[in-house]
């Protein structure tokens, strides 16, 4: 088992190589890689497809999680056009009471959700 988290071992030969750094946000895998195209060209195939099965995936779930979570929050929603918003924008003007309401509770919201 390994303790330095800094490093990774190849599992085809067993040789260590350096990740670069012990924070996995700052590793890098490009040695390990360039060790497994030209040693274990196999292996590498195999890193490569799985690389590109999982990001193809994530973007996959990706997207249909936005989907799914916009339509649970606004199931109605329709990409306004900009005549809409200009309406609107004449219906709410500043000075009118609600829409000042309305902005003081954003502007507490905003305050303490952070
Ligand atoms: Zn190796």
């Amino acid at each position: 088992m390994y303790s330095d988290a800094s490093k990774a071992k190849c599992k085809e030969c067993s040789k260590v190589y350096s990740l670069g750094n012990v924070q996995p946000k700052l590793q890098t895998v490009s040695g390990l890689k360039g060790h497994l195209a030209s040693c274990h060209k196999d292996a590498y195939a195999t890193f490569l497809k799985r690389a590109m099965d999982d990001g193809a995936d994530r973007a996959a779930k990706k997207a249909k999680l936005n989907d799914i979570a916009l339509k649970q929050i606004m199931p109605n929603f329709v990409q306004p056009s900009m005549k809409d918003i200009t309406e609107k924008r004449l219906v709410w003007s500043d000075d009118n009471a609600i829409a000042q309401r309305i902005d003081k509770t954003r502007r507490h919201a905003a305050i303490h959700s952070r």
